[in-house]
């Protein structure tokens, strides 16, 4: 059987996740409708503005449709807006004045929480699952994880010591966008993750 891992693509950078997956080998569906979702092994939620991506949720009938994706142990990965939007919780400040979540991962975060010298950056961060070398993480108006529940493992961190890659159970979000460098070895991991959870099923 093939693996089709979805992208979602109501708005954001989900044409660089497709071609990720292209550059793998692997069929990646653009995911507009929760018909899209039959067959999907796996999705990814691009990074973007995750108050339009939100509501555009909402608008297309998609929320429970993930939910319920989420429910059946198929993996979900979240960059940037991607984490937001899977998170349980937006620090009130930072939250727009509506902003629909999915809430499926048991973290806390802070919206554009590096001060604007810091909007963009690029650094080495070591992702736990991905070994040597370092992967170059871009980080654009990204987003800080406050604080994360007694089951989420953090899988890189800033040298500061910020979270910035998590996982739990099969929800993953990173603050940063592996789709953006020509490393392909987070979305590999991904796709791998997607693998065995469909031999299982
Ligand atoms: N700042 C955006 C938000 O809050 C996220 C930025 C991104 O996805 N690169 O939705």
């Amino acid at each position: 059987m093939t693996l089709v891992i979805g992208v979602l693509a109501l708005q954001g950078d989900f044409a660089e996740h497709l071609a990720a997956l292209q550059r793998l080998g692997v069929e990646g569906r653009d995911v507009h409708r929760p018909a899209d979702l039959a067959g999907v092994a796996g999705l990814i939620i691009p990074g973007g503005e995750s108050t339009t991506i939100g509501r555009l949720l909402e608008r297309w009938e998609l929320v429970e449709p993930i939910r319920a994706f989420a429910q059946s142990g198929r993996p979900i990965w979240g960059t940037c807006a991607g984490l937001i939007l899977l998170a349980r919780e937006v620090v009130a400040e930072t939250r727009a004045r509506y902003q629909p979540l999915l809430g499926l991962l048991d973290v806390v975060v802070r919206r554009n929480a590096f001060g604007s010298q810091r909007e963009s950056f690029e650094c080495d961060v070591l992702v736990e699952p991905l070994g040597l070398p370092p992967l170059r993480a871009v980080f654009i108006r990204a987003p800080l994880v406050e604080t994360v529940g007694p089951t989420v493992e953090v899988l890189a961190r800033l040298p500061d010591g910020a979270p910035v890659a998590v996982k739990q159970g099969h929800l993953i979000g990173t603050a940063f966008h592996p789709e953006l460098t020509d490393d392909l070895r987070f979305h590999q991991w991904f796709c791998s993750l997607a693998t065995k959870t469909a031999n299982i099923q």
